[in-house]
């Protein structure tokens, strides 16, 4: 139940050198060792459960900045919208419609990223190009103003193959550059969010400037 502290501090340098920045995922942990992190001075915490991270938020320092990175359930939008301050998995339409209405209510302006689909699997989330293609229309952002677009999230394949890993990270890198240069109302790709524990060093190769690391900080997840 201990955080792995050596771990961590190479990490940070490591990241640091590659100017990346880290999202410590804490889902399922107890506060205790979110609290041990955020005693070395990390600030940046990702959970992928509702409820998890509404009572982890009202229990824990207030300048913790929270990462929503599972899968969002519209209703449940709400819950999270007075404090979230990145929603990793946006993945459909109807989801970003119902961020920026709940942005709204809670008087700001909730900024999220766009989950790409690029691994193999059928059961992983996010958009298909198509759907990228119809949704980031200006048309359809403009009204969007309490849902900012920040940039773009995917997960690779679960596989051994690093070969493969590197050309979805590396698919993901060519839209998020083609989005970046484009002029969209309510938008503006700066975080191309993708690696995970077993795969952030090959993400990081691919130019992601964000990762999601879990079980290399907190162990594995029981
Ligand atoms: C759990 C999770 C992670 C962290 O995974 P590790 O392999 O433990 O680093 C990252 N991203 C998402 C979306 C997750 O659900």
């Amino acid at each position: 139940m201990a955080i792995n502290k050596d771990r961590y501090l190479q990490l940070v340098t490591e990241l640091q050198d590659n100017k990346v920045s880290l999202v410590a995922v804490s889902k399922t942990k107890p506060v205790q060792d979110i609290m041990a992190l955020y005693q070395l001075g990390h600030r940046d915490f990702g959970e992928n459960y509702v409820q998890e991270l509404v009572s982890k938020q009202a229990e824990l320092p207030q300048d913790i900045r929270w990462h929503f990175i599972g899968h969002l359930q519209s209703n449940k939008v709400k819950y999270i919208a007075p404090f979230v301050y990145l929603v990793h998995g946006v993945d459909s339409e109807k989801l970003l419609l119902e961020i920026n209405k709940q942005g709204v209510k809670a008087g700001r302006v909730i900024p999220i990223l766009l989950q790409v689909h690029i691994a193999a699997e059928e059961t992983k989330f996010g958009f298909d190009t198509t759907e990228l293609t119809a949704l980031l229309q200006p048309e359809k952002l403009e009204n969007l103003k309490n849902a900012r677009i920040a940039g773009m999230m995917g997960m690779a394949s679960f596989t051994s193959s690093q070969e493969r890993v590197h050309s979805e990270f590396e698919g993901l890198k060519q839209m998020f550059d083609h989005y970046r240069d484009k002029e969209l109302p309510n938008a503006d790709f700066n975080i191309l969010s993708m690696g995970m524990s077993g795969d952030y060093t090959t993400a990081i190769l691919c130019g992601s400037n964000m990762v999601r690391i879990g079980s290399l900080l907190f162990g594995n997840r029981g």
